[in-house]
This record gives C-alpha cells, sequence and structure tokens, in this order.
C-alpha cells in the first residue's frame, strides 16, 4: 500500500513531460541553399576576418510578447520576475558568443484565437504583434500544441512589410521559461535554442551522420539526444563523440551549456547578409 501511494504521484508527473520537439527540423530549399553559400564564404574568409567575426559582439534590440486565454498563470500570462528570468537566461547563454539582448518592450494579448491558433507558425497573431526592424527580435510566449516546445523563422532576404517580415521571430512554449511546470526544460533555454535558429543555426543532427548543419565543429550525430547522453556517439568512424553539450541539440535544459566558435562564425556570417542592415533603418517605432 505504501508504495503504491508512493508511486501515484510520480506517474502522474510523468504524463506531464513531453520530449522536447522544435518547429525547424526541416529546413526549407531557399534557407539551406543560403547556409551553403555562407558556408563557403567562411572557408574563404582569411583567419583575420574570422578572428574579428569571433571578437564582435552584437546587442540585440528584443520585444516580448504574452499571448494567453485569460490574464491568469493557468491561461498562459506569464508573471512579470518569469520573464526577467528568461531575458536573463538568454543573456546569460549568449554571452559565450558575445551577444546580449535588450528589452524594449513588452505587450500582453488576451485571445482565445491567437492563444489556440492551431497555425504552428502563429502567422495571424504575429502579423499583428511584430515590432521593430528585421535586426530586431520578437519572442512570443503562448501555449503551443503538438508537444512543440518552440519554433521560429530562419533569417532570409525580406523586404520590408512582405509576408515574411512580418512571420519573423521565435515561439517558446510558456511553460518552458524559467520555474515553469514542463520539467526538465524548464531553465528557459528552449528560448535559447529557438533564437539559435533566428541567427541561422541547424539543428545538430541536421542531416544525421553527414553532418548537415554545415558548421564544422560540431560533430555530427544521427539523432536528436535526449536527456544527458554522456559518452553517446552515434556516428561511427569519427572518433568525436556527440554535442549533447551544445544548445542546438534536444538534451535537458540543465545538459545545454554551449555554443561553439563554429557557430559563432555562421552566426557573425548569417547576421552581416541578411539582418545587420536594418539596424541602419530608420523610422521603425518602436
Ligand atoms: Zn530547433
Amino acid at each position: 500500500m505504501r508504495s503504491i501511494l508512493k508511486a501515484l504521484p510520480l506517474l502522474a508527473l510523468a504524463a506531464n513531460v513531453e520530449a522536447r520537439s522544435c518547429g525547424n527540423e526541416h529546413v526549407p530549399q531557399n534557407v539551406m541553399n543560403n547556409a551553403r553559400m555562407l558556408y563557403k564564404q567562411e572557408q574563404r574568409a582569411n583567419a583575420r576576418t574570422l578572428q574579428s567575426w569571433q571578437d564582435e559582439t552584437l546587442n540585440i534590440n528584443t520585444y516580448f510578447h504574452v499571448i494567453s486565454t485569460d490574464d491568469t498563470v493557468e491561461g498562459g500570462n506569464i508573471p512579470d520576475d518569469m520573464l526577467k528570468a528568461q531575458l536573463d537566461a538568454l543573456n546569460r547563454d549568449y554571452a559565450q558568443i558575445g551577444i546580449t539582448f535588450d528589452l524594449k518592450g513588452t505587450t500582453r494579448t488576451v485571445s482565445e484565437k491567437f492563444a489556440n491558433d492551431p497555425d504552428e507558425e502563429g502567422t495571424a497573431m504575429k502579423k499583428e504583434l511584430r515590432n521593430g526592424t528585421y535586426a530586431d527580435l520578437n519572442l512570443y510566449f503562448r501555449k503551443l500544441t503538438g508537444g512543440l516546445l518552440g519554433i521560429c523563422v530562419f533569417p532570409e532576404n525580406v523586404e520590408e512589410g512582405s509576408d515574411t517580415f512580418k512571420n519573423d521571430g521565435c515561439q517558446c512554449h510558456t511553460d518552458t521559461l524559467p520555474g515553469g511546470s514542463l520539467k526538465p526544460y524548464d531553465e528557459g533555454k528552449t528560448c535559447t535554442h529557438e533564437v539559435g535558429h533566428w541567427l541561422g543555426l541547424f539543428h545538430t543532427f541536421q542531416g544525421g551522420c553527414k553532418g548537415g548543419d554545415l558548421v564544422d565543429d560540431t560533430p555530427p550525430e544521427s539523432s536528436p539526444a535526449f536527456g544527458c547522453p554522456k559518452d553517446r556517439d552515434t556516428c561511427k568512424g569519427d572518433d568525436l563523440k556527440d554535442p549533447i553539450n551544445n544548445f542546438m541539440d534536444y538534451s535537458d535544459d540543465a545538459c545545454m551549456t554551449e555554443f561553439t566558435p563554429g557557430q559563432k562564425t555562421r552566426v557573425m556570417s548569417c547576421w552581416k547578409e541578411f539582418r545587420e542592415k536594418w539596424n541602419a533603418q530608420p523610422g521603425e517605432d518602436a
């Protein structure tokens, strides 16, 4: 009897845990072609240029958008201190590659339509709420369905006011924010991972053992890692352990701790190609 009583709460807890899943497993062909172009460009760059990219810092204007069905936490509203903790988590995780996030504004929208929109891209919501230029990050927090913890949009060439422009930004499941209920994804690193896509990074398991993330210093792996499987090595013959600690894998939040220099190179070459020029655009109201 005692053991049954003890086991029941554990079972109830286990039912709430979803494995990490991200909406960016499919990379659109034009985005993949762009990444191949950037990869070639990085290969041709001289050592001095590559070093200057490593040393460069970015400060990114950031807008938060909270989408809920009512103003309660259960309905998806998020207390200010939790939003602050998410901003801190982003700044903590990106400090190692010299990127900071400067929160310029937070919107709170009570809307059944947006909160429960089955369109995983949240196109209608983003069209109404997106703020700033294409160099500015918009993060949308809502209770995503279908097991998705987050989904984002890769950078590309856009025209101001176009549908592609308005659709830019990342969504993070409300319960993945620091202190959220989606253990073990409760340290705010889902947003760190999604913003990685916004900056042009692919999953470390993209393309499996063929190394399809087009970053040379992230060892290939045949599939996403879950939990924190130390010494995992799914691609034989390369003598390299899987990059389970990388923010662009699917490991538990506690296990995700790093970006590589190669990823910083890609972030910078991608930034210069697609987003940097928008920083100079005047007249975009905050
Ligand atoms: Zn992802």
